[in-house]
């Protein structure tokens, strides 16, 4: 059974390997996987995980342990996937705008390949004929809902081709033979309604039935986790049950099994993650009491970049009286991680926590103000162990010519 991650072995990481620190509780990434493997139980189902969420080697090699499969954005991805012990044919690469040459580059390594773009569609068709099979991307146009900086399903995105496009499709899967294996759609992140999936669904099995031979088809990603403490997961039992029946009786039509493919990226690592940080400083103004913690948007930019709401709490003083806090990092750049926060009373010295940091947390870490990237820390089986150490300052310099 799964047992979450305690304060004390939050502490005990913070003490061992210093903060800031990211620590994922590997169980955690157990569980998730296995809800959605239990989810979609009734169809042959694969899901990829969408590393960008979290690339460590580590974490990788640990989703292969559970079944997992990988979805890649860059070569430089496929190439750790295939270092983490992912076979090519376990890797599905979904570039966006990237040069045909490193699509050449990833054929060479022989994973398989998500095609966004009728001109890359077309360059790829030219060179392969059908002899090195493709999935297509689609953009069914369907609205994710939340946040327009992560919905990539709408009129302007940049992402897939788009559905007002199959006759171009069909004309150039004709004249080059290319060989379609798999359509793929990814809407967005955050999806709250289950009825946006089904959509999705309808959309892509419409446009299945113009491909005769398909074996699978990916829906992407979307599945919600809860940061707030109101939210909700996205409810993969129901989702599970709903897709399933789905896929059965477009294949009574279709007359052949297609597999059903996700992408999670953040369901599978947000949970898991805490960053762990020091308040330097208690800072009374005439408007508020700042919490200056020894981090900022260098180690955490989902609250600045997207809006996003972070769980913290005081680790280290959880029992005391409850204030208000506004808590800011370090750097020299507004750096609000948020306002007007309830927490246990802060001292200088406390440990705080953000929660649900596991997903483009670390992955999005910069050195701005020439600060360091924090240490990557992994808890399996009650034990913790470094997987990434901090940078140290000749870190800064590497590359540098001095
Ligand atoms: C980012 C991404 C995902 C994962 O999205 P999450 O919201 O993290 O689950 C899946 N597929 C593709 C193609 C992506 O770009």
């Amino acid at each position: 059974m799964y047992e979450p991650i305690t304060n004390e072995q939050l502490i005990a990481a913070a003490n061992e390997f210093g903060t800031p620190v990211y620590v994922y509780h590997a169980e955690k990434i157990a569980e998730q996987y296995n809800k959605l493997v239990n989810a979609f139980k009734d169809h042959p189902t694969r899901f990829f995980y969408a590393c960008k969420a979290l690339t460590n080697v580590n974490i990788l090699r640990y989703m292969k342990s559970l079944g997992a499969l990988l979805d890649c954005v860059s070569i430089n991805e496929v190439k750790l996937g295939l270092l983490a012990g992912y076979a090519p044919n376990e890797i599905l690469y979904t570039p966006n705008c990237v040069d045909f040459n490193e699509i050449l580059d990833c054929t060479e390594l022989g994973v398989r390949i998500n095609i966004d773009n009728i001109s890359i569609l077309e360059q790829f068709g030219n060179k392969f004929g059908g002899t090195y099979p493709v999935c297509i991307r689609i953009n069914p146009h369907i609205e994710a809902g939340g946040n327009y900086k992560i919905s990539t399903g709408h009129i302007d995105s940049k992402f897939g081709i788009s559905i007002h496009q199959q006759r171009h499709i069909d004309r150039i899967v004709k004249t080059t033979g290319l060989h379609v294996q798999g359509l793929h759609m990814h809407t967005g992140s955050e999806i709250k309604d289950i009825e946006v999936f089904l959509r999705g669904l309808e959309v892509m099995f419409d446009i299945a039935t113009r491909f005769p031979a398909l074996d699978f088809i990916d829906l992407g990603s979307g599945f919600k986790v809860p940061y707030r403490e109101d939210e909700k997961a996205t409810d993969v039992e129901n989702l599970g049950r709903m897709v399933s029946q789905a896929a059965h009786e477009f294949e009574k039509e279709y007359n052949r099994t297609v597999e059903l493919w996700f992408e999670p990226g953040k369901y599978l690592v947000s949970e898991c993650g805490s960053l762990v940080v020091k308040a330097n400083v208690i800072k009374q103004t005439t408007a508020t009491v700042f919490v200056g913690v020894n981090s900022g948007f260098n180690h955490l930019i989902r609250p600045m970049f997207y809006d996003s709401y972070h769980r913290i709490t005081n680790i280290t003083n959880p029992e005391a009286a409850q204030r208000i806090y506004t808590v800011v990092g370090n750097i020299c750049e507004t750096d609000t991680f948020a306002w007007d926060r309830v927490l246990s009373e802060v001292r200088e010295g406390d440990l705080l926590v953000f929660h649900n940091a596991g997903a483009y947390g670390f992955e999005m870490s910069s050195n701005f103000n020439s600060r360091l990237k924090p240490a990557e820390v992994m808890i399996e089986n009650g034990k913790a162990r470094l997987i990434r150490k901090a940078d140290v300052f000749e870190d800064l310099l590497r590359g540098q010519v001095i």
